[in-house]
């Protein structure tokens, strides 16, 4: 994890680097607006810690503009302007931590794992299918939106496998019928209609399995 802090105070600069990296982070300084807003466009953070009165480019117009161009990268703004304005201003900038000085240490270092926790990637693996809100695990066949786990039966596993494979196309009803249920179903029978049903009961709504008439099913993207 690569952190930059910019901030001008050389003491407040060494004691947040201190802390950082004794937390096991590799850290680059900058000591003004200038210098903060090229490291911040050059390099590849994790994270950025934020002074607001800062020489030469203004912590705040170092936000915007980096927040522009990354809008997921965290900023936490560290800074003695503690009043509301100036933190409402941060937020709507797109700052997503506010700490005013004096500050704890400890409590930096928390906000900051917190930030990174919330920044980081979902957890890939070769065993898990996901689009939207829907995870699909396929060793244990259980289906996942949000926080609740769903265990589905043999068809209605390869149904969603089928959907989610297929994220954001829409798949007709022979098509699935062929593809799940095999050849030898009648393409008149309403099985495949009844089994998306089941599983938007299962699922629940944010799991977008969408009807398009007369065309289809599809699982949205997102
Ligand atoms: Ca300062």
């Amino acid at each position: 994890m690569r952190i930059l802090v910019i901030e001008d105070e050389s003491r407040i600069q060494a004691f947040v680097r201190r802390g950082l990296e004794a937390e096991g982070y590799g850290v680059v300084t900058a000591g003004d607006g200038y210098d903060g807003l090229s490291l911040a466009r050059s390099g590849d953070w994790d994270l950025v810690v934020l002074d607001l009165l800062l020489p030469g480019v203004n912590g705040l117009r170092v936000l915007q503009e980096l927040h522009r161009e990354h809008p997921q990268l965290p900023v936490v703004i560290l800074s003695a302007r503690g009043d509301l304005r100036t933190k409402l201003k941060g937020f709507e900038l797109g700052a997503c931590d506010y700490i005013a000085k004096p500050f704890a240490l400890d409590e930096l270092l928390a906000r900051v794992r917190v930030q990174l926790r919330r920044a980081a990637p979902p957890e890939e693996d070769d065993h898990v299918l996901h689009a939207g809100h829907v995870v699909l695990d396929l060793a244990r066949r259980q289906a996942r939106v949000g926080a609740v786990v769903t265990d589905l039966s043999d068809r209605e596993f390869r149904l969603l496998h089928h959907l989610l494979v297929h994220v954001g196309e829409v798949i007709s009803r022979e098509r699935l019928l062929a593809d799940v249920w095999g050849y030898d179903f009648d393409p008149g029978s309403n099985v495949v209609d009844v089994c998306v049903r089941r599983l938007r009961q299962k699922l629940g709504p944010d799991a977008h399995i969408e009807t398009v008439r007369h065309a289809g099913y599809r699982l949205a993207a997102a």
